[in-house]
């Protein structure tokens, strides 16, 4: 059976006492390759080889210029692998090879073009002051990065931390999640290719509490942690990080609210909803998972999307006409089911859905839902959706910011003044106005409340990855 390693140093390699855990497959259900685990001495060894990399080699030395070239030639490598590189994630996690290879995949390339332009480009401040003195800030490379990454989307968010950490000169243990091990080493393997020095990129892999992600977030080899994942996961991370201050940047859960006006164009409302609720069979963290539709068309706007919810096709995810796989794995099929049997000892009623297959669960709609429901609060993270109507606009605005989080929202309305104002006053990281999921990797990313600690992207990526320091010269 195939090993998936460790990548440290440039080298594949193995945990020094040889432990490995199984990488299954969810559509199949059987396990396809061999990982790696890692414990404390593994993760060691790759944080000394990040340390090395960035206290004595070139990497952070480099001008943002060749580190660019480095990444961009990367991004090429991503390009010309793509088949493969999505193959690997829609074996691990089950998602549509059309989508992992469609989209994942090419925005893990665009992550590195994006940012080896962004480090070229950026321009450092002069202060301006007295004729005696010169003030200037120097944006300077912040030291070893832990990026912990979650299995839902693998090579696209490794990539959305890993790019302005290596843009920025930082070095990089990656830790990918275990259910979703075998692109990060691919892309590791890409990066030796590319010509990236030894240490600057490094790979282990193994569980969170008690294993590699517990043990990187308590080195003292490593300065920063970006973490993406579940909000339970942040406060423990945090917890590890306290004794050696390190510097975090979270994105984790959501609970997305989808406000749909009785003004809004309803065939792009549904259409976005759609793809806001059931994409990667709802296992994204800015899912639309609570629908509050105007009373006066809530009707009509159900009937249209159980219509085509309903005509969502399931099945092998490596099949190209495939729009919703398995769920990732044996242990969240029964986490998201188990929210099932919650719905209804609660009183909700399953409009359609539920259980389909062998970790299959159908598009799945709940109506007679009140907010203090758990299906309402928390997150469930999968293809289900509850659906509430409301009668006016400070009734849904009260509605959607009623959650623990505030990742994203999305208001479907034909009125200008409406969408201006309802962003406004949306607890939301980013307000998608009759769209979902357009992103510019200029703007900021990250959530209110449970759903983050900071923002990255563009100048606020530059703001995480590195330490601004003030020159003040007497001239
Ligand atoms: P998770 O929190 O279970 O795991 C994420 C990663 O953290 C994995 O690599 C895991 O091994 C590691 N980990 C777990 N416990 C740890 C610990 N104590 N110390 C160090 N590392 C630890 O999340 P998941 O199930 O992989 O992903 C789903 C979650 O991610 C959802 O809550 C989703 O909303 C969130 N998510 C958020 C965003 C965002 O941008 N905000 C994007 C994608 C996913």
């Amino acid at each position: 059976m195939e090993l998936i390693t460790h990548f440290i140093q440039n080298q594949p390699v193995e945990s020094v006492d040889g432990s490995v855990f199984p990488d299954v497959n969810p559509f199949s259900g059987q396990s396809w390759a061999s990982v790696a685990l890692a414990d404390a001495a593994d993760v060691e060894r790759a944080v000394t080889a990040a340390r090395r990399a960035f206290d004595d080699g070139p990497w952070p030395r480099m001008s943002p210029d060749e580190r660019g070239s480095h990444l961009t030639a990367l991004a090429d490598l991503i390009d010309r692998h793509a088949d493969d590189l999505a193959r690997l994630d829609t074996t691990d996690m089950g998602k549509p090879l059309a989508q992992a290879r469609g989209k994942d995949v090419p925005r893990a390339a665009h992550n590195f073009r994006f940012f080896a332009d962004y480090a070229r480009g950026v321009e450092d401040e002069s202060i301006p002051t007295d004729i005696d003195h010169h003030i200037y800030t120097r944006y300077e490379p912040a030291g070893v990065v832990a990026a912990i990454a979650p299995w839902n989307f693998p090579l696209m968010l490794e990539t959305w931390k890993i790019a302005p950490a290596l843009a920025f000169g930082d070095t990089v243990v990656l830790k990918p999640a275990e259910q979703s091990p075998a692109s990060a080493v691919r892309l590791a393997e890409l990066a030796v290719d590319a010509g990236f020095p030894p240490g600057v990129l490094n790979v282990i892999q193994g569980f969170g509490p008690g294993s590699a992600g517990e043990a990187l977030t308590s080195s003292s080899g490593v300065d920063l942690v970006t973490f993406t994942g579940e909000s339970n996961t942040g406060r423990a991370i945090l917890a590890a990080c306290a004794p050696t201050l390190k510097r975090v940047s979270f994105e984790m859960g959501g609970k997305g609210a989808n406000l749909v006006f009785a003004d809004a164009d309803l065939d792009r409302a549904v259409t976005w909803s759609l793809r806001a609720a059931f994409t990667n069979a709802g296992q994204v963290c800015l899912a639309g998972s609570r629908v509050f539709v105007e009373r006066t068309v809530c009707d009509e706007f159900l009937a249209r999307f159980v219509a085509q919810a309903e005509a969502m096709k399931l099945g092998d995810p490596m099949d190209e006409t495939t729009e919703i796989g398995p769920l990732s794995s044996e242990e969240h099929f029964e986490k998201v089911t188990s929210y099932l049997r919650v719905a209804s000892d609660e009183g909700a009623k399953l409009l359609i859905g539920g259980v389909a297959d062998d970790l299959f669960v159908r598009p799945t709609v709940l109506t007679n839902v009140e907010p203090a429901m758990r299906v309402c609060r928390e997150e469930i993270f999968g293809p289900v959706v509850t659906v509430q109507p409301f009668d006016s606009e400070a009734d849904a605005v009260g509605m959607a910011n009623d959650s623990p989080y505030g990742l994203n929202a999305m208001v479907f309305t034909e009125s200008l003044r409406r969408a201006h104002r309802v962003a406004a006053r949306l607890r939301a990281g980013t307000v998608w106005v009759n769209c979902f999921f357009v992103r510019d990797l200029r703007a900021p990313f990250g959530g209110y409340g449970d759903s983050g600690i900071g923002r990255e992207g563009g100048r606020f990526s530059r703001e995480f990855f590195t330490e601004a320091k003030a020159v003040v010269i007497e001239v």
